[in-house]
Parts: C-alpha cells; structure tokens; sequence
C-alpha cells in the first residue's frame, strides 16, 4: 500500500473501522461456524453474548485495530470454548491395587462395546489387571462381539448366551472378579435405537447391582444437534461420570461433545478414531476446540474483519480517484488483497462493494489464471507507470507495448487489463459521484464509525 493509503487505514482502523458493528457482524460468522459444527444452538447463542461482550471490551481499548480485534474475538472464541468443556468435574483417575467397576451406558450403535475394547486395551497397556462383563442380553451377537474382542485382547470375559437377565449378569460376573482382584473391571450394557422407558430401567437396575465407581457416557459424534437432548436423558438416568465420543475419524464435526459435557457435567475422557483397539485418544480440551475451529472456517471471523478493513481502504481509494488519483498501483493493491482472501470464485461471491463489480465484468471462467496474469503484467511496470495517473498510461501506446513484451503477454492481455482497471475506476468514481464523499474526510470516518455495515449494503448495492 501506498504511504498514505496505510494511514488512512490505520486511522480508520483506530478510530472507527472497527466497532460494535463490526463485532457484531464477526460474532454472527462466529456462531454461524459453531453451528455448522453441530455446537448445541442454545450454547451457540449464550457464547455469542459472552464472545461479544469480550471483544467490545477489545474494542473500546483505543489501540484496537481490524487485525487485533480479529485476534482477539478468535482468542475469545477459542478459550470459551475450552472452558465450557473443561466441567468443575474432573475425571475419574483410575488406579491399580484396588477393583475399579466402570459401566459403559449409551444407545445402540453408539460405540459402546467397540469403546469398551478400546479402553480394556489401552489400561491392560498400562499393567491394570483388566475384565470384562458382557451386561447386554437385548441384542443378538453382542456376547459374540464381545468375547471375540475380549479373546484378541487376551481379557477375561464373563457373560452368556442363554441367560436373559442383565442384572444378574453383571451382579455375577462384578463379584467374580472382584473376588479375583482385577484392577478394571468394565461392564458393557445393552442400549435401544431410542431413548426408552425401558432402557433406563434396564440401565438403572444394573447400575445398583454392580455400583460402579464411574458410568461412561458413549455418544456417537454423527447425531449432530440430537446430542443434548440424548446426554441430558442418560445423565438424568444414572449418574453419568466420564463421556466417549466416537466415530470423529468420519464426517462429524464434533461440536456435540460442548452438548454432552454441559448436559451431563462431566468430562470427556476419551475420543474414538476407529473401529480398531488403538483408536482411543484421551481427551485434550485445547487441541479438540483447535480441530473444531478449524472445521468451522473460522477464517470467516478474519475475512469479515478485512472486509470492513477494505472498506476503508476503498473509501480512501474514492477520495484519491475523485481526485483523478487513481494509479495502476491502486488496483494492484486490491488484486493481491482479493487474492490473499481465498478462491477467487468464492471471494467473489462474497466480496462487499465495487471490486466485486469490477470481476463481475470479467469474462466467464476467466478465473484464477487470469486473476495472476494480471498481476504478472503488472509486475513488469515500472514504477512510473504504477505511479502515473491510469488515464495517462492507457493512452502511452508505446509502454503498453514494452510491459507485454516484458511480462510475455499478449497485447490482447493488456488491453483487457487496462479495460479492467477503467472499469475498475469507473464504478468508484460513480461512488463519488453518489456523494459518499462529499463530506470530506472526518464526515465518512464518523459515518463509517457509526454503520458500517450500511456503507457496505450502500456499496453493495450500488
Ligand atoms: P454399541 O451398540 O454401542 O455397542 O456399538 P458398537 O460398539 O457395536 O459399534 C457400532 C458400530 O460403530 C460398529 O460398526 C463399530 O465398528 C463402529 N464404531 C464404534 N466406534 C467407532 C469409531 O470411533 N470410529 C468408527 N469409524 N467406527 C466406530
Ligand atoms: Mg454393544
């Protein structure tokens, strides 16, 4: 950018480029992304006040500028984040020397029998004395499942093919092996397809027969929004003390673990990657929120903060072209910002204002190569030409000649260039003509400062 340019910006960045507005606007993405993550609705909306309340904290800071407050509402977000699944609770830790029973609870199909060979392999890893009871009498083929994992495993399994009390089962096979001194002893129950009287009696009848030390939650991480309502039933049944989430190696988004851990008050302990025995992770807060930003877009946050920045970069720009100032320097300026945005096709689509306008003349599928022509063919100008007037260079024939010699365009090329930069011209300079700059500079700083975001629908629209 050009001297002048950077301090207009700068100014305008201190002063009003970014404000309540623009907070707004950027906590509206931010919660956009949450959701798109599956994050519990009722959450996204309570993290949006709190979000939005820290970063006008940011804002009224005199130093805050575009970038750093673009930083700050992406720290907010983050460490919100992490401490909303970081519940009071603490996870259970397990200890050898003494007989740990841990109850796995969770609808069918959810992972829990997948989970409980998990976790039976990664404590047997670490020299706990581990068993495994089989409490799941309702489908057929669990007690096959799970003797097959525990053979693999090498882990003693109690269960049976003919008995059909659940509660006996599990009350049987704790006590033996108790009475063995296992360290783990890990009781897989039965679930249903839904949340059923049934299943909750069957749950709540087997969990006062074996007293376990700790209930896990399993939650499949694919039912989206369903999983509040889903941990909130199970933790309202029994007293739920640790959550899996499973299946996050496929398509889900995972923002059901902010849903089960604030519906159950307990922590996440462990992740599921996989259907084999090493696919369990232990649970990090930090680096989950990380992944699930990242899954968000949360380079929307920091677009939306650039496009009001660019705003008052254009403004400035409007008042040097109404000035007949407008330089080849200029548009360059604008493509490579257009460029560090992204695909030019989705930049586009979302890009407030004239330089939409301008690509929006552009011939059909022209795209990204001839985006970076351009730029080429400009990287051949010298700096007068950059600098000159753009009225002055269209008509210097000859120097058109030498920058397509230089830069190994076709004529052709920079004659469509050049078209592109009146164009370009042309539709700012009509914004100068609607009177946005009329009042001079203090007026649009205030105005911008108050709405911005009517600017850009004035803009937008024009
Ligand atoms: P249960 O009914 O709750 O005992 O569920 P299962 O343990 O039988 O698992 C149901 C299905 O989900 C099986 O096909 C498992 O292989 C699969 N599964 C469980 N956990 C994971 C996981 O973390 N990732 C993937 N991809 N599949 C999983
Ligand atoms: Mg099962």
């Amino acid at each position: 950018l050009s001297r002048q340019l950077t301090a207009a910006i700068s100014k305008l960045n201190a002063k009003g480029g970014v404000d309540e507005d623009a907070v707004k606007s950027v906590v509206l993405d931010v919660q956009r992304a949450l959701i798109d993550a599956d994050v519990n609705t009722a959450l996204v909306a309570k993290l949006g006040k709190e979000i939005k309340g820290k970063a006008m904290a940011a804002v009224e800071d005199e130093e805050a500028s575009g970038p750093a407050v673009a930083r700050f509402v992406e720290k907010a977000v983050a460490s919100s984040l992490v401490s909303m699944l970081t519940p009071a609770r603490k996870p259970r830790k397990l200890v050898r020397g003494r007989s740990n029973v841990v109850m796995f609870v969770g609808l069918q199909g959810a992972g829990k029998t997948t989970t409980v060979a998990k976790f039976a392999h990664y404590y047997k890893n670490r020299r706990f004395k581990v068993a495994m009871v089989c409490a799941d009498t309702f489908r057929a083929g669990a007690f096959d499942q799970l003797r097959q994992n525990a053979s693999k495993l090498r882990v003693p399994f109690y269960g049976s093919h003919a008995e059909t009390d659940p509660v006996r089962i599990a009350r049987e096979g704790v006590a033996a092996f108790r009475k063995d001194k296992f360290d783990l002893i890990i009781v897989d129950t039965s679930g249903r397809h839904r949340q059923e009287t049934e299943l909750f009696r069957e749950m709540e009848a087997v969990h006062s027969a074996v007293e376990p030390d700790d209930v896990v939650f399993v939650m499949d991480s694919t039912i989206g929004q369903a999983a509040e309502a889903q941990a909130r039933a199970f933790s309202e049944s029994v007293e739920v003390g640790s959550v899996v989430i499973t299946k996050l190696d496929g398509h889900a988004k995972g923002g059901g673990a902010l849903s089960a851990v604030t519906a159950t008050g307990a922590p996440v302990i462990f992740t599921g990657s996989g259907e084999h025995f090493a696919d369990l992770d232990p649970f990090e807060p930090a680096e989950f929120v990380g992944k699930l930003l990242g899954k968000g877009d949360l380079s929307g946050i920091i677009r939306a903060m650039r496009e009001t920045v660019d705003e008052g970069e254009q403004l400035a720009m409007l008042r040097r072209i109404t000035k007949g100032h407008f330089t080849m320097r200029d548009l360059y300026e604008q493509l490579t910002q257009i460029g560090k945005l992204g695909p030019l096709s989705k930049v586009m689509a979302s890009m407030p204002g004239p330089i939409a306008q301008a690509f929006a003349g552009m011939p059909e599928g022209g795209g990204q190569d001839k985006f970076k022509r351009m730029l080429v063919i400009m990287d051949s100008m010298t700096d007068a030409e950059m600098d000159m007037p753009f009225a002055d260079l269209m008509a210097a024939e000859p120097r058109l000649r030498r920058v397509a010699r230089g830069s190994g365009a076709p004529m052709a090329e920079v004659y469509q260039l050049m078209a592109m930069a009146k164009q370009f011209s042309g539709i700012l300079g009509k914004f100068g003509k609607m009177g946005l700059m009329n009042g001079g500079d203090k007026k649009l700083a205030t105005k911008l400062k108050r709405d911005p975001e009517s600017l850009r629908r004035q803009l937008s629209a024009a």
